[in-house]
Parts: C-alpha cells; structure tokens; sequence
C-alpha cells in the first residue's frame, strides 16, 4: 500500500523535482515497524545547486510587494486545504499518529500559519519616519535576511515546515528546508504542488540526515540565517558551524513544561488537561505538560484521578478512531524512553501510578506512564523525555513550587491552574518560560509568539514577532536641508 502512493521525487531543487544523489534513506511507519519507502538524500552537489538557486531567486522574491507574496502564500494554504487528505495520510503513514487528528489538527493548523502569514506580512508596524536630525529625514525598512536555511524535526513535520516557511518567505527571504530524515513525506507530496506556485528556487527541499546533509547546509557561505527546530544539542553544534560565518541563527529548543497544581484547582479540569495535553502525540511534544507540582491539598486526589485517565488512553487499536495516541517516531526513541523509566524507577521513593511499559505488539509504542512521589533533582524531573511520560511532585507552599518550576534548563512553556485569578496571575507573571498557560495547556493561535528562554533557545515561531526574526531593520536617511522662506 505505502508505495502506491503518489510521492514524486525527493528533491526541490530550482523549481524542478529529482531523485536524491546521495545516500538512500529507510522511512519506517512507526506504528507497524515497517519499511514504507526509502527515499534518497541530497548529493553535496545537490545541496550546492538548491542554496545557488535560493541565492539567484532572492533578487526577484526580495523586490515583490508584500501583496504578492501575501497571494503566494495564500495559493499554498489553497494547495494544502485541497490535498489535506493525502497529507494527512501521509502524516499519519510516516509519524504513525492517528489518521483523524492528523486530518483535524495538523493539516488545518498547517495552512492556518500560510493564512496568518500572508495577513501579517501586508500590515506591518514600525518606527516612525521622522527629521531626528535637522535638515535630514530618517526612515525605517525591514528588509530579508537572504538565503535561510531551515531544518525541521520529526514530531508534526508538516506543522513545523510551516512555521519555518511561511514566515521566511513571507519576509522576503529565500529558503532550502530541509525535513527531518524520518519524516519527509508530507512534504515531499507538497512539493510538486509548490512547483506550480512558486517562481523557481524561493523554495528548495532538500532530504537527508543531519550530519550528511543539515551541517553542509549550516556551514554555507551564502546561506545568510539558520532556523532550527530540534534538539538542544543539535542547536549547539548549529551554533558553532554558524559562528565560523557570522550568520544569524533562530533556535526553538527542546522543553520540560511545569505544570502547576494549586489546591483550588478544578481537579477535573486539571485531570482532562494533562491527560490530553501531557500525551497528546505520544507526548512527543516539546510543550507537553510533563513535569506537574501538585499542591499538598490536591495532591492525592490528583494522582489518583490522574492515574485512572491515563491508563485507559487509547492506542495501538485496529480502528484508527478509536485511537488517541500514536507510538513513538523510532524503536531508538521508545527504548531511550523506556531507560529513561527504568532509570527513574530504580529510585525508591518514584511510584509507578500506571503505564511504564513497552507494548507488546508491533511497532514503536510505549505505554502511557505517570509516575509519583517525583524529586525535584530526579533526572526524570530535569531531563526532557519526549515521550508519554508524567511526573508529579508534591508541594507545599507556592514559592517552592515557582523556584522549582523556574529551575530548569529549559524555558519554552508552562502552566498553572487555579480557580483564583490573583494567584494565576501572581504564579505566571513570575515564571521563566516563553508560554504560561493559564487553566489549560498546549494551546496555539497563530496570532501568538512561541518561543523558548534559557536553553530552549531563541527567537519565536508564529505571530507577527517571527516576521521581525526573519527580517533585518536598516536606517534609511536623506539630507534635504531647512525649509528656505
Ligand atoms: P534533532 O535535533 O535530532 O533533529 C532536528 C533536525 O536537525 C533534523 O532535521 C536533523 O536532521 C537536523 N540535524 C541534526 N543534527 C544536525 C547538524 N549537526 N547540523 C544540521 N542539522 C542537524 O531533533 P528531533 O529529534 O528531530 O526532534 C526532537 C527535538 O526537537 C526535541 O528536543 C524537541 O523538544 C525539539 N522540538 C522543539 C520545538 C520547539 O518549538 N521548541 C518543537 C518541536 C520539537
């Protein structure tokens, strides 16, 4: 079934679609193990021709108007909407989530951020034009950064392709972006579509691993920026490559989101949210509300709750519908999930509440796992698992809580819940991350910056704010002199 289905070629080099020169690459479906395709990854050569055609196109793409590019972007979302079912499937196929929240979540939330795009690219604010100096006027322009290079991780690879893309192309840049190795089907299946709305080289897709490929692109004199979306130790080595060139970098990072749990909260509320919003995508998510402080009051009803919820998650069923999660991306990945709770379960004072297993059947699945009785030292508690994997630490006052919620590495989302507005308010204000949520959790709006602090990395994704990381402020002044009368 998988190679029946329309996949076109692995390249988008310069307008044309060819078959990668370079290593063959296995695309595996998570959910059953096996081999879908393999697809083959960008020569060097390959790689080379995509940033000299993303080089020659930015001279005609950096001069459109933002209308013209605002109706580019709008012909994607179109191409998206029309084929959502394909890319949907092909999500589905590639990442082994469920078909019907690939079909309702990913592809809709996909051609929302080309929508929001080319909306914020037309009504941009800034500076005022003005005589800062007698006799000469000043005047603002953003203007493109040049050729980006971007790279996407494996957990929604439509989604991020996106968030990387629209923004980029919006701003006036040209792009090479290149997909996770595991998961280039979705837009691979886009890509012949592109051909047809884009001019030639403002768009290029090149496949292949990180090293193989994603350094080679890193290290490009031409390429002008880098935005990554990954790991933090991928974001360090991108970092370094990009120093040798001086080029600007946009890094959106791993996560470890607080979840904090005051004694007043809606315990239903609490238990709905972080049964969906701490598994949703198999927990391969880097907002998932993982790491819960739950305040003493509440504590024990919260785990108990919480425990039943997540242990009748549904998965690894027959009917797709009837599935809520899907497995993890690799058997890698599920077996450094499973050492990630085996190691914590050789801690005494951790209690298994549900979940903490293998599946036994076929593909990369975990068990949905929540674990009590949780330090704030553990590694479980300061390591980012990515995976469907909660933990939860009892506390006593809410200073305590906020001090350990802020001591961590990392800095991109957050939440707190109670039924006490002052206390929400009190609690989000101060804590150090990009997102609090207030009363729920892992909510997006296109409209808004995501974006971590500390070492989730920098720069935000969405909103109007990614246009500003994706363009560069220049200082235009003209000498006129005094008005003579
Ligand atoms: P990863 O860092 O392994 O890979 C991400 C991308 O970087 C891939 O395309 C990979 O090929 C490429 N890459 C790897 N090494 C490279 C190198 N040396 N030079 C250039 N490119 C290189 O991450 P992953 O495993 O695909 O994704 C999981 C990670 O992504 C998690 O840590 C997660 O938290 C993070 N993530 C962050 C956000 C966010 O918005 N902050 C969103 C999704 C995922």
């Amino acid at each position: 079934m998988p190679t029946s289905l329309p996949l076109y070629s692995a390249q988008l080099i310069d307008g044309h679609l060819v078959a990668g020169e370079g290593l063959v690459e296995p695309i595996v479906n998570p959910a059953t193990g096996e081999l879908v395709l393999s697809v083959g990854e960008a020569s060097l050569e390959q790689l080379e021709r995509a940033v000299q055609a993303a080089q020659r196109a930015f001279a005609g793409w950096s001069r459109t108007t933002p209308a013209q590019r605002a109706a580019t972007l709008l012909a994607i979302a179109d191409a998206i909407d029309a084929n959502a079912d394909l890319l949907a499937r092909l999500e589905a196929l590639n990442c082994g989530k469920p078909l019907h929240l690939a079909r309702q979540d990913d592809i809709p939330a996909t051609a929302d951020v080309f929508r929001f795009f080319a909306g914020a690219v037309r009504c941009q604010q800034g500076q005022l034009t003005g005589e800062y100096v007698a006799g000469h006027t000043s005047m603002v322009r953003r203007d493109p950064v040049g050729v980006v290079a971007s790279i996407a991780p494996w957990n929604y690879p439509l989604m991020m392709a996106a968030w990387k893309i629209a923004p980029a192309l919006a701003a006036g840049n040209t792009v090479v972006f290149k997909p996770s190795e595991h998961t280039p089907l979705s837009i691979l299946a886009l890509a012949p579509l592109l051909v047809d709305i884009l001019p030639p080289g403002v768009l290029n897709i090149v496949c292949g691993g990180g090293e193989a490929v994603g350094s080679h692109l890193v290290g490009h004199p031409k390429v002008r920026m880098v935005s990554l979306t990954g790991d933090i130790v991928t974001g360090q080595k991108i970092l370094q490559a990009a120093s040798r060139t001086l080029k600007r970098t946009h890094l959106e990072l791993g996560g470890k989101a607080p979840v904090i749990v005051c004694d007043d909260a809606d315990l239903e509320a609490v238990v709905q949210g972080i049964r969906t919003h701490g598994y949703y995508n198999a927990g391969q998510d880097c907002t998932a509300a993982c790491r819960i402080y739950a305040q003493a009051g509440i504590h024990d009803r919260l785990v108990a709750a919480l425990g039943d919820a997540v242990g009748n998650i549904r998965f690894a069923r027959k009917k797709d519908a009837d599935n809520e999660i899907g497995p993890l991306i690799s058997a890698r990945q599920r077996d450094r999930v499973a050492s990630f709770v085996e190691r914590a379960l050789g801690q005494p004072h951790i209690e298994r509440v549900t979940g903490a297993a293998v599946h036994s059947g076929p593909g990369f699945y975990y068990q949905p796992t929540l674990l009590a009785g949780c330090r704030q030292q553990d590694e479980i508690v300061q390591r980012e698992v990515f995976g469907p994997v909660v933990t939860v630490t009892r506390f006593e006052h809410l200073s305590q809580a906020l001090d350990w919620a802020n001591d961590s590495e990392y800095g991109l989302a957050s939440s707190v819940w109670t039924q006490n507005l002052d206390k929400a308010f009190q609690i989000a204000n101060r804590l150090q991350y990009g997102c609090t949520w207030i009363n729920t959790h892992f909510m997006l709006a296109s409209e808004m910056p995501h974006g971590g602090l500390k070492r989730s990395g920098y720069g935000k994704d969405l909103s109007s704010d990614s246009l500003q990381d994706y363009s560069v402020v220049r200082h235009i002044m003209a000498r006129h002199g005094e008005l003579l009368d």
